[in-house]
């Protein structure tokens, strides 16, 4: 999950292990066909980032295998087959889709330890043994020790250099093969790559420098207003770990110092409520099911599960973004353009497909359908908790009415009060008539 030489702790653990057992590094990323949902979209975005990935591991002294398995026919071994020459496996600690049943699976399949490291959280997300009621539980437990953790990662250079000849496995990503690569593989081709967002670590890191020079002083006051354009858009490369949240937490804390600005509520966005994300993933036995809101929603949901809808929508009228509302549809279609939904939007977009699909269970599936299917940030516990939030998760009651009980309504009425609808409507009008976006770095 996170396909970086930097801040990485996964990697600085396995470093270590290396210099002790007097071996050389061999890092391996896979990416198959055959996950759910692979497609154009994410293939590119994974692929975007090798060239530099392995450039980087090179200058480290490590062995780099990338292998693309293209086809279902392919054989599914590649790990295996390395690990039979290993001493020791280290990976990734992640608690949502693939990763997590890979690390249930792989360790009894090799004969060598198999260690899973937490690269992904501040504060490592085992630390909290406890399943979390909401942020407000959280945030005391967590501010207590951030500080042992917000500090950077310590490279380990590695004693033995790897010299290793090239393995078979290893497939040579360059910008020039890259979308024949993507061609060749048995995946979604009809999901076309972002318009917007370029996978990759010179990527992440462009767009945080750009983030932190112009848009973290505003963050607190402009983050609901998708016209401001004042959030970092950092949410794809967090997802497939090109940057971490420590390195953009610690940049975040020096730019505000240095200009006097504040970065609070931008750090309880990145560590608080990402980290609260990643609790509840790890401590559900199934993050994406409806039997993990609070007693009080699931009550109040099943009283109002038959309340008459008007209208409601198929799985495909929402995917193809025709609804009767021009404020939805936008969210969706900057779903499908760009990739990743406004953060405020993205609340009102979900709200409202549970307002129009035919019961809970249904807007619920239609909504993790979607973000599996579209999102770059998508298949991540922020999506599956965020989700849920929709439905009261890490919420509280509020007033009662039809569809929602107590949990939580949002109205157009009230967004087009309090943000600028309309050019958000001309700015995702535009991306769709002109199939480029200004906004992108
Ligand atoms: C229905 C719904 C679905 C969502 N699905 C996803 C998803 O698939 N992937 C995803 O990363 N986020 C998801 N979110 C949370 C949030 O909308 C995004 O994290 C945010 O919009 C990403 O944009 P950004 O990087 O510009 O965020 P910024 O505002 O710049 O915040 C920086 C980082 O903090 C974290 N963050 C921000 N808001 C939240 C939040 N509410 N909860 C947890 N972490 C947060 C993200 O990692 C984000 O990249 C979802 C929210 C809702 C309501």
């Amino acid at each position: 999950m996170n396909r970086r030489v930097e801040a990485n702790h996964a990697l600085e653990t396995a470093a270590a292990y290396a210099n002790r057992l007097k071996l050389p590094l061999l890092v391996y990323e896979g990416l198959t066909c055959s996950y759910p949902y692979a497609s154009d979209r994410f293939h590119t975005f994974l692929l975007e980032g090798v060239p530099e990935t392995a450039r980087r591991l090179a200058r480290r002294g490590a062995g780099y295998v990338f292998h693309l398995r293209r086809r279902l026919a392919d054989p599914d071994r590649a790990l295996y087959s390395l690990a039979e020459h290993a001493a020791l496996v280290v990976t990734d600690d992640y608690p949502t889709f693939i990763t997590r049943r890979h690390n249930a699976r792989v360790p009894a399949k090799i004969g060598i330890p198999y260690l899973a490291v937490d690269s992904s959280c501040v504060v490592p997300m085992r630390l909290f043994e406890k399943k979390e009621y909401g942020a407000y539980t959280l945030r005391p437990k967590l501010h207590r020790i951030l500080a042992q953790h917000l500090h950077p990662v310590e490279t380990v250079p590695l004693r033995v250099e790897w010299t290793g000849s090239t393995s078979p496995l290893h497939t040579e990503v360059t910008e020039s093969n890259l979308a024949t690569l993507v061609a060749e593989c048995e995946i979604d081709h009809s999901v076309k790559p972002s318009i917007s967002y370029r996978g990759g670590r010179l990527a992440a890191e462009a767009q945080l420098r750009h983030f932190l020079a112009n848009k973290l002083r505003c963050y607190a006051e402009d983050r609901n207003e998708p016209a401001a354009h004042a959030t970092s858009n950092l949410s794809p490369w967090l997802h497939f770990g090109h940057i971490s949240s420590l390195e953009v937490a610690l940049a975040a804390q020096l730019a505000a110092a240095e200009n006097g600005f504040g970065a609070a509520e931008f750090l309880e966005e990145l560590i608080v409520r990402r980290e609260l994300a990643f609790n509840h993933a790890l401590h559900a036995t199934d993050a994406e099911a409806l039997s993990n809101i609070p007693n009080w929603a699931q009550e109040t949901l099943r009283k109002h599960d038959t309340d008459r809808r008007d209208p409601v929508y198929t799985r495909e009228e929402f995917e193809h973004a025709e609804t009767h509302d021009a404020l939805w549809n936008v969210c969706q279609k900057e779903l499908l353009l760009r990739g990743k939904i406004h953060g405020y939007y993205r609340m009102y977009w979900g709200k409202k497909t549970i307002e129009w699909s035919a019961t809970h269970q249904d807007a619920l599936s239609t909504m993790i359908y979607l973000h599996d299917r579209y999102a770059l940030d998508g298949r991540d516990p922020n999506t599956y908790t965020n989700i849920l939030w929709c439905f009261g998760l890490h919420d509280r009651p509020w007033q009662e009415r039809p569809i929602f009980g107590m949990t939580r309504f949002m109205s157009l009425e009230g967004m087009k009060r309090k943000t600028g609808v309309d050019a958000y409507l001309r700015e995702i009008a535009h991306l769709e008539v002109a199939g480029k976006d200004p906004f992108a770095l």
